[in-house]
């Protein structure tokens, strides 16, 4: 199924490690653009739902051409909800609009990356390493249940450290 949740605990995980450094906005782009193949394989019948996008190639070159556009939307996006936080008196939530082109790479390098790597472990029709080879080495190591779990896990470690920072921040203003 395209478009999952699951996805986004490792991004929140990295946000919390990688701060300004990783742009989660270019993270949360990348995995909706790496699951544009499998919604057309959906919608058209398509006995490969999870073909080259899926690629560890594939999923590098659909980052390459996210991170110039988390630049482009990114920082606009940022300033409506700065203003948004800051008219409610959440000042402390807000982040600085800028995305660099460091954080943009590494959150749609890691966004694409994360999202094969994981989706390799759950797809039968997903070849992570097209177009040199056809092994499936990472193929059920772990059940849905499990990524789910572990997901979840990431989400709510990342989400408390962004909490921390943001009440941290909102004292300090
Ligand atoms: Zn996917």
């Amino acid at each position: 199924m395209p478009f999952t949740p699951i996805h986004l605990g490792a991004g929140l995980a990295l946000k919390a490690v990688g701060g300004r450094r990783f742009s989660l906005i270019g993270f949360g782009l990348t995995q909706i653009a790496v699951d544009i193949e499998p919604l057309l394989g959906l919608i058209h019948g398509w006995d490969v739902l999870h073909g080259r996008s899926h690629s560890l190639l594939g999923a590098t070159v659909i980052a390459a051409a996210v991170t110039p556009l988390t630049r482009a939307l990114g920082p606009p996006s940022l300033r409506v909800a700065d203003r948004w936080l800051a008219a409610h008196g959440l000042a402390g939530w807000c982040e600085p609009p800028d995305i660099g082109w460091t954080a943009a790479a590494a959150g749609c390098l890691l966004g694409a990356w994360s999202h094969a790597l994981m989706d390799a472990v759950m797809h039968a029709d997903l070849q992570l390493l097209w177009p040199w080879s056809s092994a499936q080495p990472f193929y059920g190591i772990a059940s849905t249940t499990d990524i789910e779990i572990v997901s979840a896990a990431a989400a709510l470690a990342g989400i408390a450290v962004w909490i921390a920072r943001a009440l941290r921040r909102g004292r300090s203003a």
